[in-house]
């Protein structure tokens, strides 16, 4: 491999959004993987994809979701022209229910010149009929999207292979080798991997490369449980109740989200947390009790102490870089992650404050453990 050359660590979605990036840029890209299959957190994920406005966005954070917002449906788009995959990209709508509308956040909306409206009961009759009416107070989010989380992954690493990026799956980094301030490559149990440059998108896994780099950031995993239902109701708009979400997938298909567990790399399900979803479901939806589960399953979401992702180039080496800790937040913000790293790769300017994801932030706060397993 030549001085070019960047090896990517981690093919969750924010790996493999970034390998196509750079390739399509024609950097020479390698994108390792210690799981075949790659089913981790960007593929059980809902896929949720909330509406923006870049140029408005408050702060580099938003502008990340704002922008993915923006980038979506023309990735999606170039994905299928490419690979003939369709990610089911969809701008479905959404509903947030909240005990009281919320100004402070209605403000923020508006400052950044997305479409919601508060919903009349009378409305949201109309608009989903099934909901327990004591669900008064809903925001309605026309631009709110969703995307089939394996379908994406599908479309991306085709493209990827497409582009000439070089897959090693079944291979496990275990360490940096360095010489001063330069990696100069990466230890696995299948040989040393050389490259220019280096870029960890290993989710939860992060932090042992983190230690390494002496980053005092910390990253780590939090559970999420999803249910799949099958129901004749008919119903398309994604609906949120806090961390709770309902998303409709077309075909009577419903995914039912998610729980927020501090359980360690358990990927394990629980049948706590199917009782819960389920139960969570039918106090939105009522008619719910009679849907079938049809299927049940956890991801690993990567938390991060500070109260946003970690991206951008380490301190301690000068062409090592991260893109990890997104927790709740990797689908969404995957195309402004990659094309924000591009970016740095290539020192252009993209007129945001890049420095803001490396600095050390406050303390992340995860919910008590919802369940033990
Ligand atoms: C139930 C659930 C629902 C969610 N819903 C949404 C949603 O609606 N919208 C949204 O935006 N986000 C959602 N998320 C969060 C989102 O899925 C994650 O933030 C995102 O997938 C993180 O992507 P990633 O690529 O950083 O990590 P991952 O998907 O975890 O990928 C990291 C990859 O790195 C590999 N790896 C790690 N260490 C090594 C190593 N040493 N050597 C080689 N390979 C390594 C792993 O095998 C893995 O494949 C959800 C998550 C869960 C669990």
């Amino acid at each position: 491999m030549d001085s070019q050359d960047v090896i990517i660590v981690g093919a969750g979605v924010i790996g493999l959004n970034t390998a196509y990036e750079l390739a399509r840029n024609k950097i020479k890209v390698s994108l390792i993987d210690q799981f075949l299959g790659y089913r981790k957190a960007s593929w059980a994920g809902a896929g949720i994809i909330p509406p923006g406005n870049p140029d408005l966005a408050a702060n580099p954070a938003d502008w990340l979701r704002a922008k993915s917002s923006q980038l979506f449906p023309v990735l999606s788009s170039e994905l299928l022209q490419f690979t003939n995959i369709n990610n089911g990209y969809f701008k479905c709508g959404g509903l947030e229910l909240t005990s009281c509308y919320d100004e402070t956040n209605e403000q923020a909306w508006a400052n950044e010149n997305i479409n919601f409206e508060r919903i009349s009961e009378i409305n949201l009759k109309s608009l989903a009929p099934h909901l327990d009416p004591k669900h008064c107070k809903t925001t309605y989010f026309p631009e709110m999207a969703q995307i089939r989380n394996p379908r994406h992954l599908k479309a991306l690493t085709e493209a990827c292979k497409l582009l000439g990026v070089r897959f090693y799956n079944d291979c496990k980094i275990t360490g940096l080798i360095k010489k001063g301030q330069q990696v100069i490559g990466l230890e696995s149990g299948s040989g040393v991997f050389n490259a220019g440059q280096f870029i960890i998108t290993a989710g939860p896994w992060s932090g042992d490369f983190l230690q390494e780099e002496k980053i005092d950031t910390h990253i780590f995993p939090i559970r999420g449980q999803m249910l799949l239902m099958q129901t004749s109701l008919p119903f398309k708009e994604i609906i949120l109740k806090e961390k709770c979400y309902i998303v409709p997938r077309g075909e009577g298909l419903v995914l039912v989200g998610s729980t927020e567990e501090d359980v360690g790399f358990n990927g394990s399900t629980t049948s706590e947390g199917k009782d819960y979803l389920f139960k969570m479901a039918c106090d939105l939806i009522p008619q719910l009790n009679n849907a079938k589960i049809i299927d049940h399953w956890s991801g690993l979401r990567p938390g991060c102490s500070k109260n946003s992702p970690l991206i951008g180039k380490s301190p301690e080496s000068d062409n090592l870089y991260f893109a990890a800790g997104h927790f709740r937040q990797g689908l969404q913000t995957s195309p402004a992650t990659a094309l924000l790293i591009k970016s740095i790769l290539m020192q252009e300017d993209l007129g945001i404050d890049n420095q803001y994801f490396m600095k050390p932030n406050e303390q992340f706060q995860v919910s008590k453990p919802l369940f033990q397993s």
